[in-house]
């Protein structure tokens, strides 16, 4: 009897734990030709309607009931065949973790390029006051340099700026849909202004395979798959970013291209196709 029950317990404890790891999973990873695609998932969990700009009560009706809808703090890490790159450096909280988990420490990012200065695509950058990645290139849009440069009470972003200035690569991201040159071999950098006046989206190509992280062009997939002109309180524009976030849904469900965003839900891949009300459809990676 005892025996039972000890077995009863123990199963018990195995389903238990099964269920905490599968929720703890922060890392998942897609192939793109020959590079490897990783999520470094730095928080998971919902964000809630006081962030949306332009929800009207039918839409939360509909798509997010109880005021809330899945949401997430990422960063990517793509392995190429002969460089370490990071695309974001998150909020700091798990980045260096989830990358050992993937068997590199922050001295070999080669390459780190930002999408945007939020605090929570930079929080890895600079721990107590110093640089937490040694050998790392970073490249950043001029918009967005010129953006957090321009007032004094961006202390964090120019504190970023400043420790990083020897490897900073500033550059113009071209526009969606019109020839671009690589920013470095297999990644091109793309204008998707808007939340920020420099947020730049990244096209991945390799063996004639492609995946777009789109970075903070969405925050809120529920409602602003169906409804992209669902803005948030974070966007600087959510004129600019309503366009931005139309053009580069039409791009990617035309052209069946997979995406990655900063703050989709796990697993933060998959592709977009369209409904029939003139909105869109999220599927997941499995
Ligand atoms: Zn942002």
């Amino acid at each position: 009897m005892g025996n039972r029950v000890n077995l009863a317990f123990l199963l018990c404890l195995l389903l238990i734990s099964g269920v905490m790891f599968a929720q703890e999973k922060n890392t998942f990873t897609w192939r793109v030709g020959q590079f490897e695609v990783n999520l470094l998932a730095e928080s998971q969990g919902e964000g809630n309607q006081n962030i949306l700009i332009g929800a009207t009560p039918d839409m939360m009706k509909e798509w997010a009931p109880e005021g809330k809808f899945p949401n997430a703090m990422n960063a990517f890490l793509v392995k190429t065949p002969d460089k370490v790159i990071l695309v974001d450096a998150g909020l700091g909280n798990k980045l260096f973790e989830n990358m050992r988990s993937l068997g590199v420490e922050a001295d070999q990012v080669d390459i780190i390029i930002l999408t945007h200065m939020h605090g929570d695509h930079i929080g890895g950058l600079i721990k107590d006051g110093k640089v937490m990645f040694p050998k790392a290139e970073i490249y950043l849009p001029q918009p967005e340099y010129d953006y957090w440069m321009s007032d004094s009470k961006f202390e964090r972003q120019q504190n970023v700026i400043r420790l990083y200035k020897d490897r900073l690569h500033l550059f113009m991201p071209g526009k969606l849909g019109q020839q671009a040159s690589d920013l470095i071999p297999g990644f091109k950098a793309y204008a998707a202004y808007g939340h920020t006046p420099g947020h730049t989206i990244y096209m991945l190509e390799s063996a004639n395979d492609r995946m777009l992280i789109w970075g903070d062009l969405t925050h809120a997939m529920a409602l602003q798959m169906p409804y992209p002109q669902v803005a948030v309180t974070y966007d600087v524009n959510p004129g600019d970013a309503i366009e931005s976030r139309k053009q580069v849904l039409k791009y990617v469900s035309e052209n069946n291209i997979p995406i990655a965003g900063m703050h989709i839900a796990y697993p933060a891949m998959g592709k977009i196709s369209v409904n029939n009300k003139g909105g869109y459809i999220f599927h997941p990676m499995q």
